[in-house]
């Protein structure tokens, strides 16, 4: 068991999601995509952790490893004094369906199109012994959480609009009462009026609740409203970690201040961007050292050689030579 497990919900130990690459008659194996790559991250009771990155970095994989959607191939995820997911095969399968819920980002692919919502909703309660009195009566009360009216559990997902859907998706979430809600690009397909109306949401009920969540985005101005810490992602791998306004005030990692640049501000406070040269690299064959090395315009010879880790600097952990004496 890790330490400190006391203060932290879950804890990701040098986490790798890889994925085969099959090729010939055969189908041998002959390489991996490793999307996520030694990703290590912890989330405090009650807390909010952004996770961000640009797409294919690897958040999503990371958030389904968690609720056991994905085989790891290396490392260990802790929930609470529970070890959740490991090679091993002395893992707890069950912890995670009790207390670990996800938000998609399609609402509507995510909700049964010929199911009404109280069908919907009250599925997983039936599943799990949950109905404290009766489905409708359960549901309409998870409904008026959301915002919306009870009466409406009897109609089909096509009938609302993609923040109504958003929301009946957070009731089903929450309804199961989790301790820790994924939310992967939760707020991305909506209408911008419509994302703060969803994230205010999201806020209420955890200040209600006392959730934690893991708020994936490739969005670092949806984040920062609602995230406690932030941790930044890089081809597969946390390579800032810290409380939010440490991370977007004073950026120390290359890549975050390139993400930090990007964020839209008023006129008067604009700073100049940085934009990064080149593509994100293949996942199926990340760069020796360094995985930023060939975007990075700080890089030193090093860099292309020795692989950074998380080490504590300026009041958050960041892993990058730059900040490293040895
Ligand atoms: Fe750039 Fe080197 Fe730091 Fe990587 S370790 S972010 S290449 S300076």
């Amino acid at each position: 068991m890790p330490e400190n497990i006391e203060e932290y919900i879950l804890k990701v130990e040098n986490l790798n999601v890889w994925f085969p690459i099959h090729s010939g008659i055969f189908s041998k194996i002959v390489g991996h995509v490793k999307a996520v790559n030694g990703a290590s991250l912890q989330i405090k009771k009650g807390e909010t952790l952004g996770l961000v990155g640009e797409s294919g970095c690897g958040k999503t994989t990371l958030g389904r490893a968690i609720l056991g959607l994905e085989s790891t191939y290396a490392g260990k995820i802790f929930f609470e004094k529970h070890l959740i997911a490991s090679q091993d095969e002395d893992y707890d399968r069950n912890v995670a369906a009790k207390h670990i819920q996800m938000i998609f980002q399609d609402p509507f692919a995510s909700l049964n199109p010929r199911k009404t919502i109280l069908e919907i909703i009250s599925e997983g309660l039936i599943q799990h012994n949950r109905i404290k009195k009766s489905p409708e009566e359960d549901v309409g009360f998870w409904l008026e959480e959301v915002g919306l009216i009870p009466s409406m559990m009897n109609r089909f997902p096509h009938e609302f609009s993609g923040g109504q859907r958003q929301r009946i998706c957070i009731a089903r979430s929450i309804s199961m009462q989790p301790d820790l809600l994924v939310c992967d690009e939760s707020v991305s397909a909506l209408d911008v009026s419509v994302q703060a109306q969803v994230i205010n949401l999201l806020m209420d009920l955890q200040k209600k609740y006392q959730f934690s969540y893991l708020f994936i985005s490739h969005d670092l101005s949806v984040v920062r409203h609602i995230s406690d810490r932030i941790a930044v992602m890089y081809l597969g791998n946390v390579v800032e970690v810290g409380d939010s306004e440490k991370i977007l005030d004073s950026p120390q990692h290359p890549y975050t201040e390139a993400l930090v640049s990007a964020i839209p501000v008023p006129l008067e406070e604009k700073k100049d961007r940085i934009v990064l040269k080149g593509e994100v690299p293949s996942p199926a064959s990340p760069p020796s050292g360094c995985a930023f090395h060939t975007r990075c315009r700080d890089k030193m010879k090093r860099c292309m050689s020795d692989k950074p880790t998380l080490k504590p600097f300026a009041g958050r952990n960041v892993a990058c030579w730059l900040h490293e004496k040895n």
